[in-house]
């Protein structure tokens, strides 16, 4: 099961698999502000890429909720690490919602100023950080296609979902939107 549409000139994937493994010039992580590792997928993009990684990211000074830093990848098949961090949701807040679309975003912004032209994200703030993942997945990619449709430097934007419900929810989403997005075409 995957999906693949396009805007433009931008590859739009969803996919089910492991980020750490994936050959996109960046791959986002879901960091923590800190940016010092953590659970999830920090932990797993930190233990593939190996201990240079922390290294680079102590020196970052952290970052902001809703804001995106980058380091190089080190032992990944990906150039970059782009370190987004998402809000920890909290019910009846309107903040999260932008501070989700800005975590994906300022990601975007990041790698383009690097010269990227490919980017897999996982599902931002969807595991520990308890967003709803009905709410998070309009959230990010709606932000993803709004972005791309304005910008013709990326060629493939992936989102690696972990687990099967994920990406039917990313899946779904996607239809949902195609609807409401004339310059949305699957492929
Ligand atoms: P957050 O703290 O932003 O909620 P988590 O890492 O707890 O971040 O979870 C974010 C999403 O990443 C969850 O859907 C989780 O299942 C998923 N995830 C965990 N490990 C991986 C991985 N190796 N590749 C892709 N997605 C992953």
């Amino acid at each position: 099961m995957k999906t693949n549409a396009r805007i433009n000139q931008t590859i739009i994937e969803l996919i089910q698999g492991d980020i750490t493994q994936q050959d996109t010039d960046a791959i986002v992580n879901a960091a923590n502000s800190s940016l010092l590792g953590g659970g999830g997928v920090d932990g797993a993009i930190h233990r593939a890429a190996g201990p240079e990684l922390l290294a680079e990211t102590r020196t970052l000074g952290g970052c902001l909720t809703g804001d995106a830093k980058i380091s190089k990848g080190y032992r990944l098949k990906a150039q970059y690490v782009i370190h987004a961090v998402g809000p920890v949701y909290s019910r009846g807040d309107s903040s999260v919602a932008e501070l989700l679309k800005s975590a994906y975003r300022r990601s975007l912004e990041v790698g383009i100023e690097n010269r990227i032209q490919s980017i897999a994200f996982p599902s931002i703030s969807t595991g520990a950080y308890g967003y709803p993942l009905e709410e998070a997945a309009p959230i990010a990619l709606r932000t993803i296609c709004d972005f791309v449709q304005s910008n013709a430097q990326l060629k493939q934007v992936r989102f690696v979902l972990f687990d099967e419900q994920t990406l039917k929810i990313f899946i779904n989403t996607l239809a949902v939107l195609s609807k409401q997005h004339g310059d949305l075409r699957y492929e």
